[in-house]
């Protein structure tokens, strides 16, 4: 099954408007050559911004978060109507930062991804284990819960453009990446899963992402594992000849 790949940067809280007008003109120089899906998430307040320095480039522009109102007295919530009236045609739900740090529950999650669905506005839908649950051997079951937990209610066809992440918590931000293999055998976990959950025929064609300590190096052997269908980078989005490096993978 070939899959088009996702190449995405998530800039999580870096960059003025400036700074990400910069980056974008940066971006610019990859070549695309793997002709994947090139996706990058800005702050809220550079998101309008962003999108308008990306015209004609093809880069597709997402927030990193969306309330799962639509309007209302929910001071400093962004609801899915204002991403997308910023020009936003995607979001990432689920971040371990937004989990861990934010109080992003699976039930939270769930609301979250009915709110921008409602909009149209395509998921990215992130799941990952810590240390202490990998070492534990709950990788799997943790995953599963945030599958099942995170995408309940929801049909085949409303999640046909989603795309997963997975991002083990211990990858993040530490340096230490997953090894492919560590890549390919979660991956293949997460598509049995998402079998189980929305047919075969979905989890064939539905493209998960590895992301953590993603960068220039370590892109092609990760890219290379069958299940493996793009990367999400965090810190090597932030520089723009890392990461057209990473868009322009071998
Ligand atoms: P790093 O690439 O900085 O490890 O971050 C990964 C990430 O969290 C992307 O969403």
């Amino acid at each position: 099954m070939s899959r088009k790949p996702f190449i995405a940067g998530n800039w999580k809280m870096h960059n003025t408007v400036e700074e990400s007008v910069n980056l974008i003109e940066g971006l610019k120089a990859a070549k695309n050559k793997n002709n994947a899906d090139i996706m990058v998430a800005p702050s809220f307040t550079s998101i309008n911004a962003v999108v308008k320095a990306s015209v004609g480039t093809g880069f597709k522009v997402a927030a990193q978060d969306c309330f799962y109102e639509d309007k209302g007295a929910f001071t400093s919530q962004i609801s899915p109507v204002q991403v997308k009236g910023a020009g936003a045609t995607h979001v990432i739900l689920g971040h371990s930062e937004r989990r861990s740090l934010f109080g992003d529950t699976d039930e939270i999650l769930n609301k979250k991804v009915a709110a921008a669905l409602k909009h149209g506005l395509v998921v990215v839908f992130c799941v990952g284990e810590t240390l202490e649950q990998r070492e534990s051997g709950k990788t799997e079951e943790v995953i599963k819960g945030q599958l099942v937990n995170g995408l309940k209610g929801f049909t085949a066809e409303q999640l046909k453009d989603m795309v997963v992440a997975y991002e083990p918590v211990w990858a993040i931000g530490t340096g230490k990446t997953a090894t492919p293999e560590q890549a390919q055998e979660t991956h293949k976990a997460i598509r049995a899963v998402l079998a189980e959950m929305f047919g075969k025929d979905f989890a064939d064609a539905v493209r998960i992402l590895y992301g953590g300590s993603v960068k220039a190096d370590n892109v092609d052997a990760i890219m290379a594992k069958e299940d493996v269908d793009g990367v999400l980078v965090g810190g090597q989005a932030l520089i723009a000849e890392k990461f057209v490096r990473i868009i322009d993978y071998n």
